[in-house]
């Protein structure tokens, strides 16, 4: 049963010494009622107090990882039901499916291109997670040879599909070492599949098509000493997974229901159309692990840019560091230009530069990761911070003309600059990146 702010509180220390961050005991009470923080970040709870904080401090939705060759994918620990309210944590992890009947070289030719695809998004290389192996042949040997011929082509983690657990226990010996997500219990096998998660140490799926069969499954399962466990709600329509998934989320969240506090897993389905929206939904309610049948980069790239946004931290924008770029080899006579440090800001400005082959140097200031308005209306983009970036980043000892373009956003900043740098010349440019290089091409 959880407890309440006011019990935690009666279990701590009550010397508002603030090392866990906190003003007060109570502050850092109710936020670890509230499942916010770590019940680690406090140095002082004695160990009679940890026992029984315990079930106030354990996550609501447990932490899974699946582990492969040094690659990880984590899913669960989350605690809000909306992202705005704080932030998602662990990322949906996305793998390819293939089936043991494709044969060894098909499906050889169908991982290597997934397993290589990166795109990079911001700043950031966004690639697919692994691969999920199933075992239509209902032959070991078959299944064992459709998980080498993955290996051969990809060391990420895998998902092993089987509800034999004789096929299972082959491909977890094929897998002697890693921790793939074994795909799964339910009502008829769930003992001899808790059986082999236990020995292999791998989490285990369960499946069910209600809440009360999942609820009912996770607590046999974790009786019988499992307790890494992911959900998969089976559900027919999109409509129903949604109702589910955030049924079980919300259960899980507000109700600190512990049978449903697992990650999910999701199908995505067969159609390569209807997949890219079941996945979709997934990614945004609440999977932490979802399998697609088809690898397309036109879909993948989607999928994971939804995600990436899905899964950054509101508060925190997407940054690049601050310092000088060059683009297209700039000499010691091109222009030095301006801008922010917000990451979707400096992808806008370097890539029409890039684009249009003008070379120029692009100093990047540190605004906190804010756009070059947001960050000027907050005070984080000023003349004096540009001046004080010019000499940190030493531009001027890699320029012979001392000509400094700003953002047409903030030319009321130039007259101040200019009493910050007086020996630059310091010209506005066009508001929009857009219109960079035709500015570049006239007036430069
Ligand atoms: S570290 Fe512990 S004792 Fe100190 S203020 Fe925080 S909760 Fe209280």
């Amino acid at each position: 049963m959880a407890l309440t702010g006011i019990q935690i509180y009666k279990l701590l220390p009550q010397t508002n010494c603030k090392d866990c961050g906190f003003p007060t005991c109570l502050a850092f009470a109710m936020k670890l009622a509230a499942k916010q923080v770590e019940l680690s970040s406090c140095p002082h709870v004695s160990e009679e107090a940890q026992a029984q904080l315990a079930e106030s401090a354990a996550p609501p939705i447990r932490l899974v990882t699946l582990k492969a060759n040094g690659h990880e994918v984590k899913a669960g620990n989350e605690t809000v039901m909306f992202r705005h309210e704080k932030t998602f944590y662990h990322k949906t992890g996305l793998f390819v499916r293939v089936r043991d009947d494709e044969g060894p070289d098909a499906i050889k030719a169908r991982v290597a291109p997934a397993d290589a695809y990166a795109v990079n998004y911001v700043g950031m290389d966004l690639t697919l997670d692994g691969f999920a192996v199933e075992s239509a042949s209902n032959d070991p040997a078959q299944f064992e040879a459709a998980i080498a011929a993955v290996r051969s082509a990809s060391q990420r983690p895998i998902i092993l599909i089987s509800r034999d657990p004789a096929v299972m226990a082959a491909g977890l010996k094929a897998l002697d070492g890693e921790s793939p997500l074994i795909y799964g219990a339910d009502a008829a096998n769930w003992e001899a599949m808790a059986a082999l998660a236990g020995q292999h140490s791998a989490p285990l799926a369960v499946i069910g098509a209600t809440l009360d069969e999942l609820a009912d499954l996770t607590q046999k399962i974790q009786g019988a000493g499992v307790e890494d466990m992911v959900l998969h709600p089976v559900a027919t329509t999109l409509g129903a997974s949604l109702a589910l998934n955030t049924q079980i989320r919300r259960l899980a969240l507000k109700k600190n229901f512990r049978p449903l506090g697992y990650p999910l897993i999701a199908f995505a389905g067969n159609d390569p159309v209807g997949e890219t929206i079941a996945a979709t939904q997934a990614i945004a309610k609440y999977a932490g692990f979802v399998v697609l049948d088809h690898f397309a980069p036109e879909t993948v790239y989607s999928l994971l840019v939804l995600r990436e946004n899905i899964y950054t931290d509101p508060q925190k924008p997407i940054q690049v560091q601050p310092g000088v770029y060059e683009i297209n080899n700039p000499k010691p006579e091109d222009p030095v230009m301006v801008t922010t440090n917000f990451s979707i800001t400096y992808f806008s400005v370097a890539n029409e530069i890039e684009g249009a082959g003008l070379p120029g140097w692009l100093l990047v200031t540190d605004a906190e990761g804010m756009s070059v308005l947001t960050a000027w209306a907050a005070g984080k983009f000023d003349a004096e911070r540009i001046a004080k970036a010019v000499k940190q980043f030493s531009i001027a000892d890699k320029v012979s003309k001392k000509r400094i373009v700003l953002p047409g956003h903030v030319a009321v900043l130039s007259g101040e600059l200019e009493e910050e740098l007086p020996d630059w010349e310091v010209r506005v440019g066009p508001r929009e990146a857009v219109d960079l290089p035709a500015f570049m091409k006239q007036a430069l």
